[in-house]
């Protein structure tokens, strides 16, 4: 069987197991998205899902966000980490939106990259998320799992999102990054790989060798 072949194989397999679309953060507004999105970094899914309906409740426009106290934004968001620095970048992105942007989220990686608090990964999901601009989001798990695959050598997240994206086809670009998160908690964990357990052993370059490592019957599920 060619790469190609199991790569789609693979990617059959995700699509059949995790679905293709993701449930996206509640939001209104592109600028609201954008700082769920921020707000997720290093937090889980649950702990942003509770914080946002207060929180745009109270913040309803990014001019909002612009002028309001960061001590009071803080008491907003405290159940999510890092909050105090996210408060402030919440701050100062809502004003650059405000200012530079005329009140929208622009819609080019170099322009979004901009504003404060927005890295590339962030970046990306927004703009995938917000306007379905294609792109890969490499973040701890896609890191890893994609080395595992085969797919990847990168030494770093930048370099492994190219590799991503000449091996992907283009429309399964901004689905990838919540597959191989589920796969990367649920299986393919930091930890250790399952690979007993896992759909894709089959066709992963790492697969076999981990099933040799691991006779099922060791392997703690
Ligand atoms: S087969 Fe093993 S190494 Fe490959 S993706 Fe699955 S769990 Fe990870």
């Amino acid at each position: 069987m060619t790469k190609e072949e199991r790569t789609k194989r693979i990617l059959e397999k995700l699509d059949a197991r995790y679905g293709t679309t993701k449930e996206g953060f509640f939001h209104r507004q592109d600028w609201q998205l954008l700082v769920a999105i921020m707000l997720s970094a290093q937090s889980t899914d649950k702990q942003v899902d509770e914080t946002l309906p207060a929180l745009f409740e109270r913040f309803q426009t990014a001019r909002d966000v612009a002028d309001a106290p960061v001590e009071e934004i803080e008491r907003y968001i405290r159940s999510v980490g890092l909050y105090k620095i996210k408060a402030r970048n919440m701050k100062k992105c809502c004003t650059q939106i405000m200012e530079e942007y005329g009140g929208r989220v622009p819609d080019r990686l170099e322009e979004v990259l901009k504003l404060a608090g927005v890295g590339r990964k962030t970046g990306t999901l927004f703009l995938a998320d917000a306007y379905g601009i294609p792109g890969v989001t490499v973040d701890t798990h896609v890191f890893r799992v994609s080395k595992r695959l085969g797919w990847a050598v990168g030494k770093n997240p930048q370099e492994v999102e190219q590799e991503l994206m000449e091996v992907l086809p283009v429309d399964h670009w901004n689905r990838i990054n919540f597959q191989l998160i589920y796969l990367g908690r649920e299986i393919c964990t930091a930890r250790k790989a399952y690979c007993v357990k896992c759909p894709l052993r089959i066709w992963c370059k790492t697969g076999g060798q981990e099933e040799e490592a691991h006779p099922s019957g060791s392997i703690p599920l």
